[in-house]
């Protein structure tokens, strides 16, 4: 029986699916009812392995009860508080702990955290602060935003406009002035590689050609993801993000990185910042923060930035910016169970422990059907399969929809499966995994 015709099954009527095919879905809904561990389970009762952290985030694995208590007790004690010239000390504490383990070397993190609600609005708020930030030093000429061609930064105004990904930016229009670097993405010269591919540093020259194109003076910050995740896990070559940063140094741009997904061990490392060694001057983050508990985000920026906009008049607002749900009490209190985890059982670097085995178990799927590339960092895998003729993306779908069958949540992205476990995962995991989806692949016209 489909789960939506049991007797206890929601009516699906009302509810707007984001980024879903709602027509299709509601036809065939896939629904989950629990979760524990790696593990899902759907309406139904079946068990669901999480191949995919819910959606790259739940890192330490699902229903975790310190989280839980940590909140129950927070809406307990105060459940809001406003934080518009008004504070509570969660806040306070929850940033303090993040200043610890900040992006960047000891001695220049990027320990001053601005709170948000989620990857969307720390996009948004860390380009508004390079905006701000240009203005307060005497550079106001610089406005222009550049992200890169598949980059994924969510699905606020200035998140599509500095993204690279068509359909979210087809019918909507987008920041004046924002541009774009190439994709680094290059399976003739980069396939199946696993951690940094060899070729392609020289994209990064792409900031170049726009600071050329257009002039320093009006480029204000540039965006990227250290490791695209949305848009199919794509890894940066070697050496290209710290070509990123020296044409940034030279020119006077900040560097963004959006960490929303490498950030909180997914590569083995806090975050990508400090795995790759190069340090930006903003980054955003969100998903791990709370282990995926409470919706939030957080956008990290660097000494010099955060200084340089508390100069000017004595009571005057520094950043006309903030959201209602800016350092919401219990997603501070969610946060800072997670933090309490993520040390406690080592799990920031554990990623680093499993991924010999991870990246063995992913390319041991070469060579079956379909199967074009394979690319593994950290945690983190994208396959890509040979696009069904004339019908981009329909191939994967099919692999998603089997999978789910079999008892295995990945994602998929066009024609990419994309993998991001949570970091508690055992070997034996990864075995399963690739059982199912071998046999999913097997069978996939
Ligand atoms: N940036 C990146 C790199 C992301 O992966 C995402 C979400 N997948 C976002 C921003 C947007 O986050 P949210 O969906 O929480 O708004």
């Amino acid at each position: 029986m489909d789960a939506h015709n049991k007797p206890n099954a929601p009516v699906l009527d009302s509810y707007w699916m984001p980024f879903t095919a709602n027509r299709q879905f509601k036809a065939a809904p896939r629904l989950l009812a629990s979760a524990e561990g790696m593990h899902y389970t759907s309406v139904d009762g079946r068990t669901i392995l999480d191949g995919t952290a819910g959606l790259w985030c739940v890192n330490a694995g699902h229903g975790r009860r310190q989280i839980a208590a940590a909140v129950e007790r927070q809406l307990s004690t105060m459940d809001f508080a406003p934080s518009f010239q008004m504070g509570h000390p969660i806040a306070f504490d929850f940033a303090q702990r993040l200043a610890e383990i900040a992006p960047g070397p000891a001695g220049a993190k990027l320990d001053r955290v601005f709170f948000t609600g989620s990857g969307s609005e720390s996009v948004d708020t860390a380009l508004k602060i390079a905006l701000a930030y240009q203005r307060s030093i005497g550079q106001g000429t610089r406005t222009r935003l550049i992200g890169r061609e598949r980059g994924y930064h969510g699905v606020g105004f200035g998140g599509i406009s500095v993204g690279g990904i068509v359909n979210n930016r087809r019918v909507f229009p987008q920041l004046p002035g924002s541009d774009h670097l190439r994709h680094t993405h290059d399976p003739a010269r980069n396939a199946f590689v696993r951690g940094q591919p060899e070729h392609g540093a020289e994209l990064a020259d792409d900031l170049e050609r726009l600071v050329a194109l257009h002039g320093a003076e009006t480029i204000a910050a540039c965006i990227v993801e250290p490791v695209a995740g949305s848009t199919g896990v794509l890894i940066p070559p070697k050496g290209y993000l710290e070509r990123l940063r020296a044409i940034c140094d030279k020119h006077g741009i900040l560097l963004i990185f959006d960490e929303v997904i490498t950030g909180f061990g997914r590569l083995g490392a806090a975050f990508a910042t400090d795995y790759f060694g190069v340090t930006p001057d903003l980054v955003t983050t969100a998903k791990g923060l709370t282990n995926g508990a409470i919706p939030m985000g957080a956008v990290f920026a660097s000494r010099k930035v955060h200084d340089a906009l508390m100069h000017g008049p004595e009571g005057q607002i520094e950043l006309f910016h903030g959201y209602t749900y800016s350092g919401h009490p219990a997603a501070c209190a969610a946060g800072i169970a997670t933090l309490d985890i993520y040390r406690d059982e080592g799990l920031m670097t554990r990623a680093a422990e499993l991924q010999d085995d991870w990246h063995e178990a992913m390319h041991s799927l070469k060579g079956l059907p379909h199967v074009i590339d394979i690319r593994t960092i950290g945690l983190i895998a994208g396959i890509e399969l040979k696009s069904r003729d004339g019908a981009p993306g329909a191939r994967a779908y099919d692999v998603f929809v089997d999978c789910f069958e079999r008892g295995l949540l990945i994602r998929v992205t066009g024609d990419i499966i994309a993998f991001s476990p949570p970091l508690i995962a055992e070997k034996q995991h990864f075995d399963e995994i690739v059982s199912m989806l071998a046999d999913a692949l097997k069978r996939v016209k």
